[in-house]
């Protein structure tokens, strides 16, 4: 049998990783063949909450669990890490100024990419969760500088899966049915979900899709907020859909993308579509032999090359000001 895959999760104790690490237990991360190793990251006084999410982890008796370790120090966690899920950061409080959030994280992210580079197995793949998440990838890609960045990613797929089920809803057919949805820029309310290469059974969702207005006014605004409104529903942030998309993110990586179709990630920027090369952006990509990739050739009409830059442009202030505060 296989050996088993090293997967370091942080913030194990939170909401997104009490759904995450029982999906990743049951072999949905890395598929049916393979046996996973924990390796749970929390800080000192959520140890013991994790250690509760290890004993029910325990309790699964998962035939593909071959071991949970619990870390305090990144240094230790990230040893030998295959994959890593970094999920846990510093949420942004009442009164609480970005220069301050993007500095609290910076804390959190500099060490752990210092320690990815330090001890990480060489196939190290890595997805930022925690928000802000894609300058939290770009601070731990900064400090990780014998790792090729483009391990470094972040997460758009739960926008891109909002997107599908919007569109699903809206024209009564299955997400199967829709192809070549994206998601660009930010995971910020700026994100830019994107019909315009989409397909709807084979024919361009531009097509199908003509209500210039429920685009702009609706269909963006909900996938945008969607995680405002799941607050306000539950009375909690989502984090079963949050876990979900990030075991499709890795899933996808590790699998590779169908033929004909694409998905959503936030990866180093290579210039692609006017976005300042090492910008963490999302774009539409494919995978193949564990690799993301952005698709390359799209024609960007002025409706979308507006919303591109706007939320390009957040990403670059966000950049510009971890550079300021000393953080990359
Ligand atoms: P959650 O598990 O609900 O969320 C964790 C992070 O995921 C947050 O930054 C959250 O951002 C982000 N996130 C990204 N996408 C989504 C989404 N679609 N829906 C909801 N969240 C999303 O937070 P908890 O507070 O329950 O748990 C966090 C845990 O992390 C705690 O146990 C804490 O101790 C730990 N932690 C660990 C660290 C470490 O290991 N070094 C460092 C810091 C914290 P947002 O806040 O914007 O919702």
């Amino acid at each position: 049998t296989q050996a088993p895959v090293n997967v370091t999760v942080t913030g194990a104790a939170g909401q997104i990783g009490y759904a995450l690490l029982f999906r990743i237990a049951s072999g949905q991360l890395l598929g049916p063949d393979t046996p996973v190793k924990l390796r749970l990251l929390e800080i000192p006084q959520a140890v013991k909450a994790a250690e509760g999410t290890a004993m029910e982890l325990e309790d699964g008796a998962f035939p593909l669990l071959s071991g949970i370790d619990i870390f305090d120090d990144p240094k230790q966690a990230f040893e030998g890490a295959n994959v890593a899920l970094l999920v846990g950061a510093r949420p942004r409080a009442k009164g609480m100024e970005r220069g301050d959030l993007l500095e609290a994280n910076g804390g959190i992210f500099k060490p752990q990419g210092e320690a990815i580079n330090a001890g990480a197995a060489s196939d190290i793949k890595v997805l930022v969760v925690g928000n802000p998440a894609n300058t939290n990838a770009l601070i731990a890609q900064a400090h990780a500088p014998d790792v090729p960045a483009d391990r470094f990613t972040a997460m758009t797929r739960l926008d891109h899966n909002r997107a599908l089920a919007q569109l699903s809803k809206k024209l009564g057919v299955p997400v199967t049915e829709l192809k070549k949805v994206a998601i660009w820029g930010n995971h910020s309310a700026t994100q830019y979900p994107s019909i315009a290469h989409a397909e709807v059974s084979g024919k361009p969702a531009t097509e199908v899709i003509t209500d210039q207005q429920w685009l702009a006014e609706d269909f963006i605004p909900t996938v945008a907020k969607r995680g405002a409104a799941i607050i306000e529903a539950r009375g909690l942030s989502s984090a079963a859909s949050a876990a979900s998309a990030a075991i499709d993110h890795v899933h996808t990586w590790v699998n590779g993308t169908p033929e004909g179709d694409w998905t959503s990630a936030a990866v180093v920027s290579d210039g692609s579509y006017g976005v300042p090369e090492g910008l963490i952006s999302s774009f539409p990509v494919t995978a193949a032999n564990g690799e993301y990739k952005i698709v390359q050739g799209l024609e960007i009409d002025d409706f979308s090359r507006a919303r591109i830059d706007a939320s390009v442009n957040e990403l670059a202030e966000e950049r510009d000001a971890v550079k300021k505060l000393g953080l990359i």
